[in-house]
């Protein structure tokens, strides 16, 4: 199928109330080009330089979200066009993305990663941190961030129960999180969760932005 099929496939299981980002690290600009003439807007990228390239030879109207894990030397690569940051798993990177945001004169959106699966690779806050975070003097002081939800990436696994408890959970937490600390922000209201492999059972748990790469593009040739 083409990229233009799967992309069509792929929003057709989409709730108005989900929208897709459409991941295309590693692939070439061709194949953006391609989701973006069947009119794909918001692309997922997870290197600040492969984004950063991407973006200058690419319509301007598109949306571009981070969804890697973000080094801070390579944020001012990124400030100037980032749409939104699904990454932030730690004070100072918050404060760096402040900092560099300042600089340009934008306030960046920003959601926090939860560590929700149970492989200890991959990267994210767990409840506690993220308390401390929102509870800290300097995020009190930052004005060009805004964070606007969560994000969480589920265990690699074919236990689909596992899978959904994982989701389930950072529900939970994006409602605590809610109530406590932004009940008075209409902003706060993103669960970026669901990749190609789980997307459909994360919509069903409350997903707002799913990342989709492989099946609209189709497999990588290396394993990112
Ligand atoms: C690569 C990636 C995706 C998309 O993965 P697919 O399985 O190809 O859909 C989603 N989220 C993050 C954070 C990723 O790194």
């Amino acid at each position: 199928m083409s990229i233009k099929e799967q992309l069509a496939t792929v929003k057709s299981t989409l709730p108005t109330t989900t929208r897709l980002i459409a991941v295309s690290k590693t692939k070439p600009v061709e194949d953006l080009q391609q989701a973006y003439d069947a009119g794909q807007r918001v692309f997922g990228e997870n290197k600040a330089l492969e984004m950063r390239d991407k973006h200058e030879v690419l319509p301007k109207d598109i949306e571009w979200h981070f969804i890697g894990h973000l080094q801070t030397n390579k944020i001012k690569y990124i400030v100037p066009f980032v749409s939104l940051i699904h990454s932030v798993d730690s004070l100072n990177l918050l404060k760096e993305i402040n900092k560099e945001a300042a600089k340009k004169g934008r306030a960046i959106d920003c959601l926090l990663q939860f560590h929700i699966a149970s492989e200890d690779t991959k990267f994210g806050l767990d409840y506690t941190e993220a308390e401390a975070l929102l509870n800290s003097e300097e995020y009190a002081s930052m004005e060009n961030i805004r964070i606007v939800g969560v994000m969480g990436m589920a265990t690699f696994t074919n236990d689909t129960d596992k899978v959904r408890a994982e989701f389930r959970n950072l529900k939970t937490i994006f409602d605590k999180l809610k109530e406590k600390y932004f009940a008075d922000s209409d902003s706060f209201k993103e669960i970026s969760m669901g990749m190609s492999d789980d997307y459909k059972i994360a919509i069903e748990e409350g997903s707002t932005l799913v990342r989709v790469g492989s099946a609209i593009f189709g497999a990588r040739n290396y394993a990112i």
